[in-house]
């Protein structure tokens, strides 16, 4: 079974799928979702603005330790980068395993919303994982 991967990352949603063809047109699906949503760019904005501030605020302040400025600007731009990227990689990857749940549900495949527990096989469409009152499919 070839990987079908959203962004480089897999999505554990996708193995309930056995036809590759629909696995990559959810994640196609996904995608076109996902650029549709003005507040995930916001909160990318946010994300990034919160970082800066962080390491502006951590560079004043540790400069009175550490008298190097463009050390300190290069290991907080490092780090505050990263954890943008990171951020940013890990909203998009949560938002497009919900938004691939949602089609799943749609397309007959019992599986929770919330969590992604696989709800084959289980008598009642509440998520005996995380406890969410999935509707019916
Ligand atoms: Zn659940």
């Amino acid at each position: 079974m070839a990987d079908v991967r959203f962004l480089g990352v897999r999505i554990p949603e996708l193995d309930l799928v056995d036809d590759e063809a629909e696995r990559k047109a959810l994640v196609k699906h996904a995608l076109r979702r996902l650029h549709a949503r003005p507040t995930l760019w916001l909160r990318m904005i946010v994300f990034f603005v919160l970082i800066i501030g962080f390491a502006v605020v951590m560079s004043i302040t540790l400069r009175r330790w550490l008298p190097d400025p463009a050390f300190v600007g290069g290991v907080l731009g490092g780090v505050g980068g990263g954890g943008v990227m990171w951020l940013v990689g890990w909203t998009l990857r949560e938002e497009a395993r919900r938004i691939i749940r949602e089609q799943l549900r749609a397309r007959g495949v019992p599986i929770c919303i919330r969590c992604g527990y696989d709800l084959r096989g289980s008598p009642t469409p509440k998520c005996p994982e995380c406890g969410f009152d999935n509707p019916p499919v």
